[in-house]
């Protein structure tokens, strides 16, 4: 009798694992939409710095301009006035710098312009690659998540079909969340899983009694042979 409640045990393992592949291969999905959503917020950023750093080169770029109007205006009161050529001479240095500098900020908003038309020219692309793997990965997404309900559909009626030792032994087994699972089976008078030593004995009750057993050590449930 326990025969068919160990293959079910089988089938919950098996139904168990595809669930996780399809988890996995969902998150593989999730992640590839990741990586290029993560791609355009970077882009973005980078545009608003770029637009704050080109206002603030022009704020710097009027005052200097008001700047070198006031110097012009100054330099050409004290030539009507004959100023001399040396107090005229600071007031051209001064006017010669307040260009310079804007024209280093001219340039810099220039270069700020080009990397944002370039940035938006690759934003322009990655929306459309957005939009192909998109729907791509979103259509993938959705088809493992229907797989998994109905996995999980197929696992509840499994849980709720064993015979109540059975079940008790899976949930409990199951809590403890496992890596690789929660079964093993006998190796050689030993847990295959933990390599814990069982008696011959006990691996007689396990393979050729099929009584239900967990490992001492590991708490795995013990899969008789030919189940
Ligand atoms: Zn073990």
């Amino acid at each position: 009798m326990n025969d068919e409640w160990f293959s079910k045990l089988k089938e919950f393992d098996s139904l168990t694992n595809m669930k996780t592949r399809h988890l996995a291969q969902m998150d593989e999905q999730k992640k590839r939409l990741d990586v290029l959503n993560l791609k355009r917020q970077e882009k973005e950023e980078s545009i608003n710095h770029a637009l704050k750093a080109i206002h603030e080169l022009q704020q710097n770029y009027h005052e200097t301009e008001k700047k070198l109007i006031t110097c012009e205006q100054q330099s050409s009161r004290l030539r009507d006035s004959g100023a001399s050529e040396e107090k005229l001479g600071n007031y051209i240095k001064e006017a010669e710098k307040l260009e310079s500098e804007m024209f280093v900020q001219l340039e810099k908003i220039e270069a700020l312009e080009v990397e944002i038309e370039e940035s938006k020219t690759f934003l322009i692309g990655l929306n459309k690659t957005f939009e192909e793997i998109g729907y791509e990965a979103q259509n993938e997404i959705g088809i493992h998540q229907n797989e998994i309900v109905q996995l999980e559909k197929r696992l509840e009626l499994i849980l709720n079909t064993l015979p109540l030792d059975f079940k008790n032994a899976l949930e409990k087994t199951l809590k403890k969340k496992l890596a690789i699972g929660p079964f093993t089976r006998t190796d050689q008078s030993h847990c295959y899983f933990c390599r814990y030593k069982i008696s011959r004995t006990e691996e007689s009750e396990i393979d050729v009694q099929k009584i239900l057993k967990f490992c001492p050590q590991c708490s795995r449930i013990f899969l008789p042979y030919g189940c």
